[in-house]
Order: structure tokens, then C-alpha cells, then sequence
């Protein structure tokens, strides 16, 4: 099986290995010593502030989606939200089922976020900012620089849920004035879901601790008490954490997130370069090194996805909705090499000379 979906992805053998042992018990000092060295060096991937604290949550990214607005967030904010897809929709979401008042942002399939869209929410009182910084389901990125400096200006919070962009894409907490970060187990981290870890800058801490979510589950301040002592407060996916610790020890031994994001960016780029003359079109103003979306020109992206699964073992990323039979997306982040894209590659070229591509 070869996998270029956008998570799950492959994990390197280390990581599959810990898969398979028996789940140990938590509530002890070395358990303790795991998350501590994860979170430090969550904190130093993300760039975080020296004070900044993280949280690993047993859910999916959506539980840190959510747990992250319900925290931060109340029914006297009012927030902007970016909605360029359905990442961005599911913000909108969480926001109506909160409560919370917020203003969409909508932009067509495949557009970036432009300065001009920022400008006529300036000055309007806004307090916080959501956006899905790589909005996946599309494959857009969006400017994070232009967008921090809308934030400090306007004195807004800032939540980015950086799912799929971890790791991909170059990211400065701290420059970048970032309040709070999210991502998951399951995209450049290369491990199983079930783990979504938030990034809390000293002032987001300081935030969390002066509200009450109507949640028992997702009050991070529960978990930033227990994170203290290198705890959680419910079971945590032990197992996952574990394999957690693992890839990240990994990437620090290999250079650290420079040259992770370096090494995704490069297999992107190999992959772009390799289908170029093919029949795509690649309908993103933006892209993420994560990403390659992509749409067929003469037949159904569908359905390219399901004969690349039947006939030949290999996983792309189909989408959903209105979009299935127009675009697919190919994912650069997890175990992956140049080769592997050759392997795809070809895969196409000869579906090409079946005549199905
Ligand atoms: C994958 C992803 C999520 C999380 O989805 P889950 O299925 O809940 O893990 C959220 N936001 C973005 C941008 C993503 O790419």
C-alpha cells in the first residue's frame, strides 16, 4: 500500500513498531517524562513563547477545534471566521452551537484570502480570528504574515487550526503573534488519529483560566493543571503519545522543523514537477507544501481515486460533496519519498495510455 492521502498518512517503522506493543500504564513517572519532552518540543517546532503550555487531547483534530473555541471564546466575543471550505465551515459550526458571534469570511473554491477582504473588517471591533491556515479540503494556504499583522492591529485573538500545516509549512508562533495553535496526530506528525494537541501562548493560558466552558471533557484548564505534572486528566491514547514521542524525538535527530518543512516542501516540489505535463489543472491561488490539489481535465476525479485504490494499491485523497467528481488532492507529508511519487506518477502515466486519464 502506498499512501498520499492527508491523513491518515504512513508512519516511519519506529512509530508502526510502538503500535504494536502493549499499552502501558500512565500514572507514573516515566509516562511523566514523555509528555513533558513532547510538549517541549511541540513548543519548539511551533516556535511557541518560552511560557507557552500544551495540551494533548484524546480526539481527533475537532476536539481541538472545538475545545480551543469554547475556551477562549464566549458569547460577548464577536470573531471573524475565514471559510474557504469545510474546515472552515466546521468553525462556523462550532461558533452557532456556542453561541458565539461571529462574521464569515466565504471564499470561492480555491481563492486566497486577500488584503482587501481584510480591510473591511478593520477597526470594526472584532476580537478573535479563526482560520484554517492550510485549508485542506481546497488546498489553499492562506498568508500568515498578512494576517497576523491584520490581528495585532485590530487587537484581535488569534486561533489558527494549523492541522495540516504543521510541520509543512513554515509557521513563527511567537513572530507571528499567534494566541493559540492546533494540530493532530494523524497529518505531519505520520502517527495514528486519535491525539490533537493545542499550542497555548502565555496570554491564551492566561485566557483559558479566566473562563468556564460548558464542557466537562474539554476544559483545558483541567488539562493544563494536570500538565504540570506530566499528567492528563481522563485515560489519554497512551499508545499514541507514545508513538508521539517517538517521531518527534525523530525529527529533532534529523534537524528539527527546518528540515522537516524542508523535506515536505522538496517532495512537493518533485511531484509538481513530475506531473506538469500531465492532464491537470491545479485549482489552488495558494498552495501548502502538504497538498497538491489537483483537477482532471477529461474525467472524474472520483473517479481516478477509486482505480488507483482497486487496480493498483495506491491512495489518494478523494474530496466530498460537490467537489468529488472535479478534484483530488495528493498529500506530501508522512513517510513518503521521491520515489514514491515516481511510483504514483507512473501509476498515471499508465492510465493515461489506458485511456482513463
Ligand atoms: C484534518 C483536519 C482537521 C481535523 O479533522 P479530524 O478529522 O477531526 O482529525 C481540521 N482542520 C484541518 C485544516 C484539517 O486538515
Amino acid at each position: 500500500m502506498l499512501n498520499f492521502t492527508v491523513g491518515p498518512v504512513m508512519s516511519c517503522e519506529e512509530v508502526r513498531t510502538i503500535g504494536a506493543e502493549q499499552v502501558p500504564y500512565f500514572r507514573t513517572p516515566e509516562f511523566s517524562k514523555i509528555m513533558f519532552e513532547n510538549e517541549n518540543l511541540m513548543k519548539k517546532f511551533a516556535k511557541a513563547d518560552e511560557n507557552a503550555r500544551v495540551v494533548f487531547l484524546t480526539g481527533s483534530g475537532t476536539a481541538a477545534m472545538e475545545a480551543a473555541v469554547i475556551n477562549v471564546f464566549d458569547t460577548k466575543d464577536k470573531v471573524l471566521i475565514v471559510n474557504g471550505g469545510s474546515f472552515g465551515q466546521r468553525f462556523v459550526k462550532i461558533c452557532q452551537i456556542h453561541q458565539i458571534p461571529y462574521t464569515e469570511i466565504k471564499l470561492e473554491i480555491g481563492k486566497k484570502l486577500t488584503q482587501e477582504m481584510l480591510d473591511q473588517y478593520d477597526g470594526k471591533d472584532y476580537t478573535g480570528f479563526l482560520v484554517n491556515i492550510h485549508e485542506t479540503s481546497t488546498g489553499v494556504h492562506y498568508d500568515p504574515v498578512m494576517i497576523s499583522e491584520f490581528c495585532k492591529k485590530n487587537n484581535m485573538f488569534l486561533l489558527v487550526d494549523a492541522i495540516s500545516s504543521f510541520l509543512a509549512d513554515e509557521f513563527d508562533m511567537e513572530k507571528l503573534g499567534v494566541d493559540l495553535m492546533l494540530t493532530g496526530s494523524q497529518k505531519a506528525l505520520a502517527c495514528p488519529p486519535g491525539i490533537s494537541v493545542i499550542v497555548l501562548s502565555e496570554h491564551a493560558v492566561q485566557r483559558v483560566y479566566e473562563k468556564t466552558p460548558q464542557c466537562l471533557y474539554l476544559d483545558l484548564k483541567e488539562a493544563l493543571k494536570n500538565g504540570e505534572r506530566g499528567q492528563t486528566p481522563f485515560t489519554p491514547a497512551v499508545g499514541i503519545l507514545r508513538q508521539i514521542h517517538a517521531r518527534l524525538l525523530e525529527i529533532e535527530k534529523a534537524g528539527g522543523v527546518e528540515a522537516e518543512t524542508a523535506k515536505i516542501a522538496s517532495l512537493a516540489a518533485d511531484f509538481r514537477e513530475k506531473i506538469k505535463d500531465m492532464p491537470f489543472e491545479i485549482p489552488s491561488e495558494s498552495m501548502s507544501n502538504a497538498v497538491t490539489p489537483l483537477h482532471p481535465l477529461n474525467v472524474s476525479a472520483y473517479k481516478i481515486f477509486e482505480t488507483l485504490k482497486d487496480e493498483y494499491h495506491i491512495w489518494v485523497c478523494p474530496n466530498g460533496g460537490d467537489l468529488a467528481e472535479k478534484i483530488f488532492r495528493v498529500g506530501h507529508i508522512g513517510a513518503l519519498t521521491t520515489d514514491d511519487n515516481t511510483s504514483l506518477v507512473e501509476a498515471l502515466k499508465d492510465m493515461q495510455n489506458r485511456g482513463l486519464l
